[in-house]
């Protein structure tokens, strides 16, 4: 059996590297390292990917988050409300620009944020909410945009761990994730569903006007050149990078099945398991039928039910099996986020989850026997 690992880059790697390595090449050839002809042909070809109007690349997915934030004119003191269970750069952007950050409960089923809290969370200086969708699934998008426009909110999606999803409407519409809000950030972290090769990211809109004010903000606030009309930042995409992104882009879909596989062959074996909660889908299919694509399974989360996630981890160590506890605390209680209008009893469900989840090795390189194995481990030591 292969060495297992968390996320095999390098053999996905290996079966694109001659395209990867004549396109790097050929920028490094023409020196065209930034804003070079790659960088927007990798824009267009991600609009007609996500069927969104623009495609604003940038230097990674914390940047395209904060630049979202800026493009909306959101301003000190403003409330933005966002998931308790994330990754912290949602919630690190927030405080960043002095905007006051929410943090509200999550779904136990989805892990992502309960509509009902964060309804209850609106006060009259909420002006945006940041559903982040998290390990690969919409947040309950329809609910979520109703309350936004019953209070008059943005919606930014934090759509770092889920491009590639589709998110279905109550009505059937079927549109990607990330092209529901108002504007959404993405990352092109090397680990996530889309990676390049160092750092990247991108935000999406249909709105036109708020794509032109994006694209100066991301160059230092210009318009015209060496005309600064707002405060910017500097925040490119390399060519180098979107080599690599248009090299795996139309792979996409495919890698994405790939996961699916991975996830319903884990879901199979944890069947019939009462100590095992494995990952369902907003569908409530527990990612296990075949035709859905509302999941791409940035990360397979299972929920271990007997209090032994901790023993769980440290045995699969010992069987060379890695694993990750996303998220081991919450962010309201991350010493850079405490803030006194918090109260424990306001997220009975986060608390539970960082005590429960454990993520197992997901990437497009994961064989059946490498799964067999990492099942039955598992199995065999709830069972003890
Ligand atoms: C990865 C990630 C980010 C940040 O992306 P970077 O490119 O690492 O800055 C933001 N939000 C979520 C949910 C993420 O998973």
């Amino acid at each position: 059996m292969k060495k297992i690992q968390m996320v095999d880059l390098n053999g996905q790697y290996q079966s694109i590297k001659e395209q990867i390595n004549s396109s790097i090449s050929q920028i490094l050839e023409t020196t065209a390292f930034i804003n070079g002809p790659e960088v927007h042909a990798f824009q267009k070809e991600l609009e007609t990917y996500l069927g969104v109007k623009h495609v604003i690349p940038c230097a990674n997915g914390t940047d395209a988050l904060q630049i979202a934030m800026m493009g909306l004119g959101l301003e000190q003191g403003d409330e933005v409300i966002t998931a308790d269970f994330t990754f912290a750069a949602t919630v690190e952007v927030i405080a960043l620009l002095k905007l006051t950050p929410v943090l509200v409960d999550v779904d136990p089923d989805t892990f992502n944020i309960d509509p009902v809290a964060l309804e209850k969370a609106i006060t009259p200086k909420t002006k945006a909410i940041v559903p982040v969708h998290l390990f690969g699934q919409c947040a309950n998008m329809d609910v979520i945009m109703a309350i936004a426009k019953k209070h008059n909110l943005f919606v930014i999606e934090d759509n770092a761990q889920a491009i590639g999803a589709t998110h279905t409407s109550a009505d059937g519409t079927k549109v990607m994730a990330g092209t529901i809000g108002h504007v959404a950030a993405t990352s092109f972290f090397p680990s996530k569903n889309l990676g390049c090769y160092g750092d990247g990211g991108a935000i999406f809109t249909n709105d036109d006007d708020l794509a032109h004010t994006l694209r100066g903000i991301v160059n230092h606030g210009m318009y015209e050149r060496y005309h600064h009309d707002v405060v910017g930042v500097n925040s490119r995409l390399d060519s180098i990078q979107a080599a690599v992104l248009r090299a795996k882009l139309p792979k996409l879909d495919a890698y994405n099945n790939k996961r699916r596989d991975a996830a319903r062959s884990y879901s199979k074996a944890f069947q019939g398991q009462k100590n095992i909660r494995v990952p369902k889908t907003v569908n409530g299919c527990e990612g296990i039928c075949d035709t859905c694509d509302c999941h791409v399974f940035h990360q397979y989360t299972l929920r271990i039910m007997n209090g032994q996630r901790d023993a769980l981890v440290q045995h699969l160590g010992l069987k060379g099996i890695p694993c990750g506890v996303y998220y081991p605390i919450p962010l309201h209680r991350q010493k850079a986020y405490l803030d006194e209008r918090y109260k424990e009893a306001d997220f009975p469900v986060t608390n539970q989850l960082v005590k429960e989840v454990i993520s197992l090795p997901m990437h497009t390189e994961l064989d059946e026997e490498q799964i067999e194995f990492i099942t039955q481990t598992i199995i065999e030591f709830i069972n003890d």
